[in-house]
């Protein structure tokens, strides 16, 4: 996942003198890396009374004096300044090892955001940039994507109505507050006794409270419904997990979640659309929900038909324990799937953690694309950064030797840390003054940190991940887009995911997993080709399962904002899980009340991951022909992929690199499916 720019357009400004700079500690980064108490609150104010001073001038230029540099191109410039002045504050939210000082970070962001709101609801600035004559394509490209973003908020409107869907979009997102914070403040747990726990491994039940004698206490975060859901022997155990997982805020969240559709259906009707799903797909490379239905409606025969082979499959394992089982529940599909894994795949994580030190996989990550691409990545030693174990690397381009971008790496975990892995674009990429900014971007992560002399050790599943954000990371570092906010990964919403998925299928690769591993005891020594090959293996064993998984709430996702009046979630979703995945879903449960996703930005936009994930594989396809160290398909790539940003749209781009329209076939391949399709028919959603 990314973490975009508070203030819509990233883009460079100027780094802040570091004034707590001490020889001693390293010289200053492309950022600044430590504050005392107070100082991020104070640069987070200026930046905002910069760019408002600025935006009430852009207001001011009299009608008759309007020029496009004086109002589009400056209120582009205003804005990429004060996104490269805050993005380095913000990320100190989520990294920063003071508490207090990211406390600061985290009241920086929230300012940031309501600055952010209020600038594109100005009808001042929008009168100012309206309608100015705009010379070059890119400016035109430019004013389009930046009128877009004020008239998506009613600024087409009259003053009466704008002010009526400002009211219902901050109604909504209450309501969507409101939802998210109930499922994370959600403290169901479930009493069990030792016996029911059966199968469950012993370092989850140590993590477990233990009100009496005998029993544990089982929340139903992702932890523990895991450990349960994998691992649980007896089935009535892990019905009862499921049932309640499923009914998490289940009263609450239902009727926020129908009452929010129904807001959703007043915006979109007032500002012009259809559908929420046609306002959402607006300005996306899917263009209206059509296109997204149709993409969806493609995907669900053949999925199907993968689910139905796999479920068999896993009604055989069943039958192991379990002789004369006639059929699947929907509480069995994970510790099912658990026991294939042990059972077909026999495959020890701690033993293939041994062979991917971080060094060797960050080393051979590098090796690969810098190939590809042209560019070396040069640790900088002795420069000031947040927290120990950081790490900042140059991004060198080899025809010349000048530094094109930064990265920081921040891989271990630390106390108080975001603990998911993503990627923070911090200085944005611009064209200004006739030179080239250097973009800056983080990856923040928790990987196992070194222990007792033992290094940093990663599973496939984390080196996986790090290919995925160093996707992302490159789309930031190579851009070369004249505009912050259309520069990096600034693209379309349903694109953002395409060049990260794409490298992860690097991560598979049998010689590319040799150049990431080396013992740690011994980096002469590769992964040995039989554990390899045996882990390759496992990547196909539950595709239908996961990606039908994704088919079915993007469709209902799709279903709940293309219908007009009221909607019923829970009736919409247990019908598509018996459709799609064959079996009836668990009785009473209410699911969507349990999806952040519906309540947190996915809404009409879940189908991305699917959509963003047929694209990524069309384009390793061609990777995977030319070779994947072929330096003129990297070259195409970078071209592009990488260099564009948002300077066009996503579909020409992906043309461009490809050769020919993006077909679903690589996806089919990808599911072992090949009855019946055509491998070059065209995803069609470009009509
Ligand atoms: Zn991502």
């Amino acid at each position: 996942m990314v973490r975009q720019g508070s203030g819509q357009t990233p883009g460079p400004g100027k780094i802040p003198p570091d004034s707590s700079f001490s020889p001693a500690d390293g010289a200053a980064g492309p950022v600044r890396a430590r504050y005392t108490t107070g100082e991020i609150t104070i640069l987070a104010d200026e930046a905002i009374r910069a760019a408002n001073s600025s935006l009430n001038e852009i207001a001011a230029v009299q009608p008759e004096q309007r020029t496009i540099s004086n109002t589009l191109i400056r209120f582009e410039k205003t804005m990429g300044d004060f996104t490269d002045r805050t993005a380095p504050l913000t990320l100190m939210a989520y990294v920063y090892p003071d508490r207090a000082i990211a406390d600061e970070g985290s009241l920086a962001e929230e300012k940031a955001g309501t600055f952010s709101i209020e600038v594109f609801t100005r009808r001042d600035l929008y009168d100012a940039i309206r309608g100015q004559v705009h010379g070059t394509p890119e400016e035109l490209r430019l004013y389009t994507n930046t009128i877009r973003l004020f008239e998506r908020n009613g600024l087409a409107l009259p003053d009466d109505k704008v002010s009526l869907v400002r009211d219902w979009k901050s109604n909504l997102a209450r309501m969507e507050t409101r939802f998210s914070s109930n499922l994370n403040n959600d403290n169901i747990s479930l009493e069990y006794r030792a016996d029911e726990l059966e199968g469950v491994p012993r370092e989850a039940l140590a993590t477990l409270a233990k009100p009496k004698n005998g029993t544990y206490l089982v929340t139903t975060k992702y932890p523990d419904y895991y450990a349960v859901m994998k691992n649980a022997n007896r089935s009535e155990t892990r019905k009862r997990m499921l049932y309640a997982f499923v009914n998490r805020q289940a009263g609450e969240n239902t009727k926020l979640l129908e009452d929010a559709i129904m807001v959703r259906q007043q915006i979109a009707h007032e500002l012009g659309y259809k559908t929420w799903a046609d306002y959402k797909t607006d300005g996306r490379m899917a263009k209206s929900q059509e296109n997204v239905v149709n993409f969806l409606a493609e995907l669900k025969e053949p999925l199907k038909t993968r689910i139905r082979t796999e479920l068999a499959g896993l009604l055989e394992i069943k039958r192991t324990i379990e002789p004369g089982a006639t059929d699947i529940r929907s509480w069995d599909i994970l510790y099912l799937q658990e026991l294939q894994r042990r059972q077909q795949y026999a495959l020890d994580d701690e033993i293939i953690r041994q062979y991917f030190p971080l060094d060797v996989v960050t080393a051979g990550m590098f090796d690969q694309y810098s190939g590809l691409f042209g560019v070396d990545f040069v640790e900088e030693k002795d420069v000031k950064v947040w927290a120990e174990g950081v790490r900042l690397y140059r991004v060198v381009n080899q025809s010349n030797g000048s530094t094109q971008a930064c990265i920081y790496l921040d891989l271990f975990p630390r106390e108080g840390k975001y603990g998911h892995l993503m990627t923070s674009g911090l200085i944005g990429g611009r064209m200004e003054n006739g030179s080239y900014s250097i973009p800056v971007t983080a990856i923040v992560g928790n990987f196992r940190a070194p222990n007792n002399g033992i290094p940093s050790l990663l599973s496939h599943d984390d080196v996986v991940g790090l290919f995925h954000e160093f996707g992302h990371t490159l789309h930031n570092s190579l851009t070369t887009a004249p505009y912050a906010s259309l520069s990096g990964y600034n693209v379309e919403w349903d694109f953002i995911e395409t060049p990260s998925q794409a490298f992860e299928n690097w991560a598979w690769e049998p010689d590319v997993l040799d150049s990431l591993s080396g013992h740690y005891t011994d980096h002469s020594k590769k992964i040995p080709p039989e554990l390899r090959n045996r882990l390759i293996r496992t990547r196909d064993m539950d595709t239908g399962v996961v990606y039908g998984r994704q088919l079915m709430i993007a469709t209902e996702d799709m279903e709940f904002h293309t219908t007009k009046g009221p909607v019923n979630v829970t009736g919409i979703s247990e019908r598509l899980y018996q459709e799609i995945m064959g079996i009836p879903p668990i009785e009473g449960g209410h699911e969507p009340a349990t999806i952040g996703h519906f309540m947190g930005g996915y809404d009409a936009g879940y189908y991305s991951y699917l959509w963003s994930n047929v694209y990524a594989l069309n384009i390793y396809e061609r990777f995977r022909k030319d070779g994947l160290s072929n330096q003129t398909t990297g070259r195409d790539y970078k071209r592009w992929i990488l260099e564009p940003g948002n300077m066009q749209d996503g579909s020409v781009l992906l043309r461009g690199f490809l050769g020919h329209e993006p077909g679903i076939g690589p996806f089919y391949k990808h599911l072992g499916i090949t009855r019946g399709i055509n491998a070059s028919t065209p995803v069609d959603h470009e009509k």
